[in-house]
């Protein structure tokens, strides 16, 4: 999910690649590697830590010379970063270069394969069997070998390979992750990111899915996976530097939304197999889980948000009492863990410091913890019981979008897997709740494009005083992070209040004019919410409505109505929330905000 650089050219490789790695720092990563062919044999370096670290390494590669090669930085994903989980991996001999950004979904079984033909593995990533593969099916002709791997895996990937007794030729390959690939006078260039090589060459080619390149200095092929070639046209790059880095966007926070589609696929879809829910690393056995008695979940800001979110959809689907509290509030109010009780805490970054008090407390008083956490290695990953990855990859905004996207869907998951070995749904319904989870990724993509009509409506908010959000059940849970994302951002006063709560106090609020977004996605809900709207439209409210495509009676209670697709209730939120998040983008972009970097927040909270 990180950076990829290669070359193969007339110039030095190490020094381009060493740039073009430092240009995709920007999207965060935890150790670098490169590997460059001197002429006889190919040289690895690696160094967790900073790119720094692998430049003083190298004498800003001046010991590795040579004119063909391939770069890394990793952001981890199986396995802790670390010297020898850092990419380049390769072969036994070392003649066999691989760099991967992405995840290939069936490693264990094929990583076992060879394991039984004698095959060493030395790091834990998932990576290092694409390595090995090649060995294993390499008779002198890489590009068939290499198709023959692609075929065997499964998962998303952008690749560089390199054959040490192939020097004069640079492989690329892509599925699910990006990759370009372009061209100078001086030679060939590979790269996750078009910043990487913008300094080079604006004549670029985007890899698109399941296309194999071959690199010369002086030439690229471009191949299906039935090695049949392609005619490609390349695109000219015109954005400068700072908006490449964005791939065109205007904000990373307008990126990240985009990336959500790909962000709940990669969260869910290897956790289904054969139709079933398998969540290997929750580490607990069907017995355990059904004598789970209670769940508490733990998190800070939108984690938490997300917590509230599972609570309703755990207790509904699995039937086990789920109480969610705030980290900071669970660590000094002595809470009460009884026996059969399961904690989770909820955590970006990994590194939240209130989350990770509240892990410690945990497993202080003799519980076992899951973590539901983005970074792989960081603390709370490292000291939970168990940890359950969301696939989101970097997340640069400070506001989250696509890691909060991705613990719901962590946490439908578990709901499921608990109803399921619970027997507290039916089979037909398990399998209807199934097809609507593979549907949420189309139905995100949809909700977002259409965003000029929600710029549009936000447009007039940006001098907006107070914003109020509503909504009953998990609409509440769903009021709560689309108000956070509107405050944090815009710096504009909002509020998410339970419907039915509004007039025990905060309605008194409701002006003349004063937005409220009311959310209605729960059918059995649908009458309740609708007479709250009715209550603040009386009082001179505007009210906005998020509700299901076919809830036409709630536009006779609301002045705007944004329409998600059918999907199952309890996974509205995963709708609901795309025009929120769009929203509350739009007014701060429409107020001129810093929206990446909003005042006073860090994007890791790691203080108390
Ligand atoms: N899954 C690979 C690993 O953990 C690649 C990670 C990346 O995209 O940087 O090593």
């Amino acid at each position: 999910m990180c950076g990829i650089v290669g070359y193969i050219g007339k110039r030095q490789a190490a020094p381009i690649i060493l740039d073009g790695l430092a240009k995709l720092e920007y999207r965060g990563y935890d150790s670098a590697g490169m590997a460059v062919f001197d002429g006889e044999k190919v040289n690895v370096k690696k160094a967790v830590g900073r790119l720094k670290v692998l430049e003083e390494l190298t004498h800003d590669g001046a010991t590795m010379p040579g004119t063909v090669g391939i770069g890394h930085t990793r952001w981890a994903t199986h396995g802790a970063p670390s010297d020898v989980n850092s990419h380049p991996h390769f072969n036994g001999d070392k003649t066999i270069m691989v760099v991967h950004n992405g995840i290939i979904e069936n490693y264990i079984p094929l990583r076992a394969k060879l394991q039984k033909k004698g095959y060493e593995f030395v790091s834990e990533t998932d990576t290092e069997v694409v390595a090995q593969m090649l060995d294993y099916y390499y008779d002198g002709n890489p590009m068939e070998t290499i198709l023959k791997v692609l075929h065997r895996i499964e998962g998303s990937y952008a690749l560089g390979i390199m054959f040490a007794d192939h020097p004069g030729e640079l492989f690329a390959a892509r599925k699910g992750s990006p990759l370009v690939v372009g061209q100078s006078e001086d030679g060939c260039f590979i790269a996750s990111d078009v910043p990487a090589i913008l300094k080079y060459t604006r004549t670029v080619y985007f890899v698109d899915e399941q296309e194999v390149v071959r690199l010369e200095p002086d030439h690229m092929h471009f191949y299906t996976l039935d090695e049949e070639e392609i005619e490609k046209q390349p695109t000219t790059i015109e954005w400068d530097a700072d908006a490449a880095e964005k791939a065109g966007y205007e904000h990373f926070m307008l990126k990240e939304m985009y990336e959500q589609p790909k962000t709940v696929t990669d969260t869910l879809l290897p956790r289904i197999k054969k139709d079933t829910i398998e969540i290997e690393e929750l580490g607990l056995s069907d017995e355990e889980i059904a004598r789970i008695r209670k769940i508490h979940i733990v998190a800070c800001g939108s984690a938490y948000h997300a917590g509230v979110t599972g609570k309703y959809v755990i207790e509904g689907l699995a039937r086990i009492p789920v109480e969610v509290d705030l980290a900071s509030e669970f660590r000094y109010r002595n809470p009460i863990l009884e026996e059969g009780a399961m904690v989770i805490v909820i955590s970006q970054s990994g590194e939240t410091a209130d989350t990770l008090a509240a892990l410690r407390e945990s497993k202080a008083r003799g519980f076992k913890v899951l973590g539901i956490v983005n970074v792989v290695g960081s603390s709370i990953a490292r000291e939970a019981d168990n940890v359950m990855y969301t696939w989101a990859g970097p997340e640069i905004a400070v506001a989250t979008t696509k890691a909060y996207s991705a613990q719901l869907i962590a946490l439908y998951l578990l709901a499921m897997k608990f109803a399921s070995v619970k027997k507290t749904i039916k089979e037909e319904e398990y399998k209807k709740l199934l097809r609507d989870l593979k549907r949420l990724p189309d139905q995100i993509e949809l909700l977002l494009n259409n965003k000029k009509n929600i710029q549009h409506f936000a447009n007039r908010y940006i001098g907006a005083r107070d914003i109020f959000f509503i909504g009953r059940g998990i609409d509440y849970a769903i009021s709560l992070e689309g108000s956070l994302k509107l405050k944090e951002i815009s710096y504009i006063h909002s509020e998410a209040y339970a419907a039915g709560e509004l007039k025990h106090g905060t309605i008194s609020l409701i002006e003349e004019g004063t937005l409220v977004a009311a959310v209605s996605t729960q059918p059995e809900l649908y009458q309740k919410t609708i007479s709250n709207m009715v209550e603040v439209k009386a009082r001179g409210a505007f009210v906005l409505a998020v509700t299901n495509e076919g809830n036409k009676e709630i536009e006779k209670a609301a002045d705007y109505v944004i329409y998600i697709p059918e999907t199952n209730p309890y996974f509205a939120n995963s709708l609901a929330i795309i025009p929120l998040q769009l929203f509350g983008y739009y007014v701060a972009v429409g107020r001129g905000c810093d929206v990446d970097k909003p005042r006073n927040l860090a994007k890791s909270v790691t203080v108390e």
